[in-house]
């Protein structure tokens, strides 16, 4: 066992409203400058939606497939000189400008000077971009707030395993947010095809920094990072990307996104994991097994072989003790209600995700009951509003069991917590059929 320390977090997405206070705060405190315009460490997106990159998700096929080509790859496998010189002949697939961000309005003027009409006028998004630069307007967010009530292309890509579970009607649509920051994946894709050796992830937090003085601009980590969470400032020509807001962790101040998220919905914590192990749990076959793999190399702070092992690695006692306190940890591995977001990937990323479990009015059956009505509690749950395929195609690479399984508890959660706060003597029943 050799034992490592690893910031993490948990966001429990029933509680973002997406005001991008986090977004915004992160932007001021570190992409604020020149050649960052477009970067945005932390974003929120819209599910189903485009995604920030758009089609960040879709490996395959949006435009060709955003892993590294034929030549990358083998230069990637190749090694030495051989390796640089088919590196620098590489031309990583990156996403353009358009596919980050393009700034954009209302045009109000759709309001205002609308000719009678059948239905209601709406606003429409503007591009502020002009000439050449002027492509569809579009931006994270404004049409996937839609809930798919817009048809486009890419979601029907995200929902093709869907079938008929998901139909577009406004009685039947859904989304919510997902905050998304870098990883800080324990096998991270954006270090291993780096060829500058300019990315590395710190030995006591397990950070994930680039080394601004060796990177040499070749892009490769925009391509390699399946989460698109490496960017490339094209005023300095180097890679930059999220630092979990060190400076601040290292005082024991959360990072930025976390201290100001409105909805609070942000845990951090230490994590003690088995660094031996993490290769063979990114490779097992069935990528079903990627999320339970990944949470089985996380290691017990409270079991005194791990404090032994933990102390012999080096590892501080206040560490140790801060692991023991995570509430990572305990959200993670002892109520098993977080899950990691596309653990198909296999880079094992550590920001988890407890999934949401709103809207909770059972409208399939149309009874009228939701979540918290004792009587129909379980049997809610798989008729949400939010397919549990969908979610399972973010968080276990579709294994649809774990997700009712985490979604069953918090409706259970829900349902004890409101005995309590109606003075009710809660049921007790309720929380032992979740375990
Ligand atoms: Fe690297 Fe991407 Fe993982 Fe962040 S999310 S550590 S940039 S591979
Ligand atoms: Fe969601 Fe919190 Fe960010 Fe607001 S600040 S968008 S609630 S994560």
């Amino acid at each position: 066992m050799r034992v490592m320390a690893q910031m993490a977090m948990v966001m429990n997405l029933d509680k973002c409203i997406g005001c991008h206070t986090c977004s915004v705060t992160c932007k001021q405190a570190w992409t604020n400058r020149s050649g960052t315009e477009y970067v945005w460490f932390n974003n929120v997106e819209t599910r189903p939606g485009q995604g920030y990159p758009r089609g960040y998700e879709d490996q395959e096929t949006w435009k060709g497939g955003w892993a590294l080509n034929r030549r990358g790859r083998l230069s990637l496998r190749a090694g030495g000189r051989f390796k640089k010189l088919l590196t620098i002949f590489s031309n990583p697939k990156l996403p353009s400008i358009h596919d980050y961000y393009e700034p954009w309005t209302y045009d109000y003027s759709t309001l205002t000077d609308a000719p009678a009409q059948q239905h209601t006028p709406v606003a429409r998004p503007k591009s502020l971009l002009t000439g050449e630069n002027m492509k569809v307007s579009w931006s994270a967010n404004w049409d996937d707030d839609l809930g798919g009530s817009t048809d486009h292309g890419h979601r029907d890509v995200m929902l093709k395993n869907l079938g008929d579970k998901v139909k577009f009607e406004f009685e039947q649509t859904f989304m919510f947010y997902l905050p998304r920051i870098c990883e800080h994946c324990l096998n991270p894709s954006c270090a291993a095809s780096c060829p500058s050796g300019a990315i590395y992830k710190r030995t006591e937090d397990g950070i994930v920094l680039v080394d601004q003085d060796r990177c040499r601009g070749w892009r490769m980590c925009v391509s390699g990072c399946p989460y698109k969470k490496i960017y490339f400032n094209h005023r300095t020509g180097k890679a930059e990307k999220c630092t979990f807001c060190f400076p601040r962790v290292e005082v024991g101040i959360p990072t930025v996104c976390s201290e100001t998220c409105v909805g609070r919905l942000r845990y951090i914590g230490l994590m003690l994991y088995d660094a031996d192990r993490v290769l063979d749990a990114a490779s097992v076959t069935e990528p079903h097994d990627l999320y339970r793999s990944q949470r089985d190399v996380f290691l017990d702070p409270n079991d005194p072989a791990v404090v032994r092992a933990a102390e012999q690695a080096g590892i501080p006692r206040d560490w140790i003790q801060a692991a023991q306190r995570s509430p990572v940890w305990a959200l993670i591995n002892t109520y098993e209600v977080a899950l990691p977001l596309h653990p198909e990937y296999r880079t094992m990323p550590m920001v988890w995700y407890i999934p949401p479990l709103s809207p909770v009015v059972d409208i399939v059956r149309d009874t009228g009951h939701d979540a918290e009505d004792k009587g129909n509690l379980f049997a809610a749950i798989e008729s949400l509003r939010i397919p549990v395929e969908y979610l399972a195609e973010l968080f276990t690479a579709g294994d649809v069991a774990p997700v009712t399984g985490v979604l069953r508890k918090l409706a259970a959660m829900r349902s004890y917590m409101r005995d309590i706060s109606m003075g009710d003597a809660p049921d007790e029943s309720i929380a032992a059929a979740v375990g």
